[in-house]
Parts: structure tokens; C-alpha cells; sequence
């Protein structure tokens, strides 16, 4: 992989990064305003706090995932797969700029149920 390839991936992580986190803090608001509403009205809205929690939890992980890409730019070591030190296929860092694992390393990884265990999210 070359330096302006690294160099196009980082323009393209930066933004997202930014719009990740811009959606965070906007879930976020959602969900304190849901938890106050609750206290005084019962707990009416339990599924939508459960389907919004599971929406910051995926937005968490990609935040790390967008992290962790930029941070191998610097290293110097994008593009190549964490899991086996293969290289990722360039349309596959196209489509997934934040993308560390190859595809196959990430099928292995969905399986195996890498995500966090419920209960975690830091508000
Ligand atoms: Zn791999």
C-alpha cells in the first residue's frame, strides 16, 4: 500500500470520525431525555431505550474501529489484516475505509461474537 493511498484512506476516516461522534453525542441526548421522561411517566419506552442503546453500541464499536484504522495509518501499517497479516483487498478498504481485519477475519470475528457484552455503554 502506498503513502497516498494511506493518505486517501485518512480523508476519508477523518470525516467519518467526526460524523460518528457528532451522532453519538446526538443518541446520546435522545436516550438522557428518554431516562427522564421515564422517571416521571413509568417506563413506556423501554424498547426504543433498548433499540437506541444498541444503535450507540454500534456506533461505539465503529468509532474504535475508525480509531484503531487511524492509528495503523500512522504506524504505518494499514491495510494489512490484524488477525493474519494478510493484505486487505483495496476494494474492501474502499467500501470500509475503517476496516483492520481482511474479509475472512471478519467473518471469523462475527461468528466468534466479538462485540461487548451488554451493560457497558459509559453515559
Ligand atoms: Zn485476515
Amino acid at each position: 500500500m502506498t503513502k497516498d493511498k494511506w493518505s486517501q484512506a485518512r480523508k476519508k476516516l477523518e470525516p467519518e470520525q467526526r460524523e460518528t461522534l457528532a451522532e453519538i453525542s446526538r443518541f446520546r441526548k435522545t436516550l438522557k431525555y428518554e431516562l427522564e421522561y421515564d422517571l416521571e411517566e413509568g417506563d413506556p419506552n423501554i424498547y426504543e431505550r433498548e433499540r437506541i442503546l444498541a444503535l450507540l453500541r454500534n456506533l461505539e464499536e465503529m468509532l474504535d474501529s475508525i480509531a484503531n484504522a487511524l492509528s495503523l495509518i500512522e504506524e504505518g501499517t494499514y491495510g494489512i489484516c490484524e488477525n493474519c497479516g494478510r493484505e486487505i483487498g483495496s476494494a474492501r478498504l474502499e467500501a470500509l475505509p475503517h476496516t483492520t481485519f481482511c474479509i475472512e477475519c471478519k467473518a471469523l470475528t462475527e461468528k466468534g461474537g466479538a462485540a461487548r457484552p451488554a451493560g457497558q455503554l459509559a453515559l
